[in-house]
């Protein structure tokens, strides 16, 4: 029999009516590329939603047809990122710092109607603007571009909004009606398409605002410092929007970060552990006046637990470590001590805190070994993680599900190798393709880097396995030193890594770099790697 409940479809209308009728006052904030701030309230807000959702109607944009940014973190691009679902259309964040020629595959690949570009990425755009007709293109922040074909044959994002009508009533129908789509960021292979339902969005922002996850209230003000272009900001911008946060939008590479955290009194900030490497130094000098800052959300890579340390011990802020992709919305683990961990010395706890954590309520996950037998939660057994959930993809945007991304019962394949302890607690010990297989035997990269990070003189590092004759793959390490050293400093680390791990760990050469390559999101990039391996064979081998 069937219940006789409301059919009350679950879409993003829902979260900023809501945002607006409950918390028409909370703030978001933008720092603008000259240090300065803009602030205007959730009303203000959803005024201009309404307004750009009536000026891309006007625009031809009609429900289905995919709209692309090509933006920082801005109020302009939060606006896009509510109108164009609002509108019935999908919001499509393209990843600023991709390569152009992999752009414009993506950008054909989706058939984007419009790109509303952020003046801001002029310099990044300018290399794609060619391949597309700029009369397409709807610029915001124009006073940044220099180029007068752009700013003569694109529309102006002010001016459309400007002339268009605040009543626009947002009708969709259906919760399982696309109204996102992100790529990948391509770490491991060419970006792949994910569209994303209004439900599916609905219940991934409802499960991530659950306390034991981002635990956002209404008191919070949240700060992601990560893209909007990166699985969907790890959905913080709606999540914050629906318990009422206020919300601050900066880019991570502004100097005033730090400044403006003390200033706003940011709460929560969320960001790959890259950028709290390179904010720790600062954020030491200024111990007081970030009292604010409750705690860190941490993803997208590994977080060692030497930088969990240094932020819970120097400056008392609580790191909490998510796990999770594109195809996930991207949520899919977090870590949260358990009640029976509380009273556990600190090390122990920066240990669990170092894992991924656990499922969050409504993902489902499993362990898989090569033969397909499902392996034990025993915190030993290695096996391909699989996952399932209301906010997990069913196949890629315009591919069939393969065997190689899906699995005959519909879970989907991460290509992330990992152990669940007893507990639940997953801890990646790296993908598929990153596992070192050396004689048969696995070596984990994530956790030879783990170990090289709590030697003192080592700020980065990146392991990699390359092809060898006899044991079919071998480690190499790269590292980067916080300063220079005399000291024969590849035999300390092989020692330092011989009193945790068996011999044939250890990896075969140490090369030292001045950085280490990221990707576009600030992942290490390990394909970038393997060239600078291949470009330094004569070089500065130690
Ligand atoms: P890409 O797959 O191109 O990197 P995503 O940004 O969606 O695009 O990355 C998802 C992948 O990032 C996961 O499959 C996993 O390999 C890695 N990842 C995400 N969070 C973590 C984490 N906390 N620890 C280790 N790996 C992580």
């Amino acid at each position: 029999m069937l219940g006789a409940m409301m059919n009350y479809p679950l879409t993003l209308a829902q979260i900023l009516d809501h945002a607006n009728r409950i918390h028409g006052d909370k703030h978001v904030h933008t720092l603008l590329p000259n240090g300065k701030m803009d602030t205007y309230n959730y009303a203000m807000l959803y005024r201009r939603v309404k307004q750009l959702a009536n000026a891309i109607t006007e625009l031809g944009i009609r429900p289905g047809d995919r709209v692309a940014t090509f933006a920082s973190n801005t109020y302009q691009h939060l606006e896009i990122y509510c109108a164009v679902p609002y509108a019935g259309a999908i919001i499509h964040p393209l990843n600023v710092r991709l390569a152009p020629t992999q752009l414009a595959k993506i950008v054909e690949e989706a058939d984007d109607k419009f790109i509303f570009v952020d003046g801001t990425c002029a310099a990044q755009f300018s290399q794609l603007q060619y391949k597309i007709d700029c009369r397409r293109v709807v610029l915001f922040n124009a006073n940044h571009v220099h180029d007068k074909n752009l700013t003569d044959l694109s529309i102006d994002y002010e001016n459309i909004i400007a002339e268009a009508e605040d009543n626009y009533i947002s009708d969709i129908p259906d919760e399982n009606w696309a109204m996102a789509l992100c790529y990948t960021s391509g770490t491991g292979g060419e970006p792949k398409g994910v569209l994303y339902t209004h439900r599916s969005m609905f219940l991934h922002t409802l499960a991530v605002n659950q306390a034991d996850v981002f635990g956002l209230t209404e008191s919070d003000v949240v700060m992601p410092l990560v893209p909007m272009f990166h699985a969907m900001g790890w959905g913080l911008p709606y999540a914050a929007m629906f318990v009422g946060a206020d919300i601050v939008l900066a880019d991570t590479n502004n100097e005033r970060i730090v400044d403006l955290i003390a200033e706003i009194g940011v709460t929560v900030a969320a960001g790959v552990p890259t950028v709290w490497t390179k904010l720790l130094p600062e954020f030491r000098k200024r111990k007081q006046d970030i009292s604010s800052l409750q705690r860190l959300i941490v993803g997208g890579e590994p977080i060692p637990s030497s930088l969990i340390e240094a932020y819970e011990k120097e400056l008392g802020v609580e790191v909490r470590h998510a796990w999770g992709m594109t195809e996930m919305s991207p949520t899919g683990t977090f870590c949260t001590l358990r009640k029976a961990h509380q009273n556990l010395p600190d090390d122990e706890k920066w240990k669990i805190k170092a894992m991924q954590g656990r499922p969050i309520p409504g993902v489902q996950m499993r362990l898989v070994n090569e033969n397909g037998t499902e392996l034990p939660w025993d915190g030993n057994a290695i096996g391909e993680v699989q996952v399932k959930s209301p906010w997990t993809v069913s196949s890629y945007y315009k591919n069939e599900p393969t065997p190689e991304h899906f699995t005959v019962d519909r879970w989907l394949r991460t290509g992330d190798l990992a152990t669940i302890n007893s507990e639940g607690y997953m801890q990646i010990v790296g993908r598929a393709k990153a596992l070192i297989r050396s004689g048969g035997e696995s070596i984990s990269t994530v956790a030879l880097e783990n170990v090289l990070l709590k030697y003192p003189h080592v700020k980065d590092a990146a392991v990699i396995g390359i092809p060898n004759e006899k044991w079919g793959e071998r480690p190499i390490a790269v590292v980067v030193l916080s300063s220079k050293t005399n000291e024969n400093i590849s035999e300390i680390l092989k020692c330092h890594l011989a009193s945790e791990f068996p011999k044939f760990w250890i990896p075969d050469r140490f090369i030292i770099v001045d950085e280490i390559p990221k990707t576009g999101v600030g992942k290490t990039d390990k394909q970038a790697i393997i060239e600078l391996i291949t470009a330094s064979q004569k070089g500065e081998l130690l």
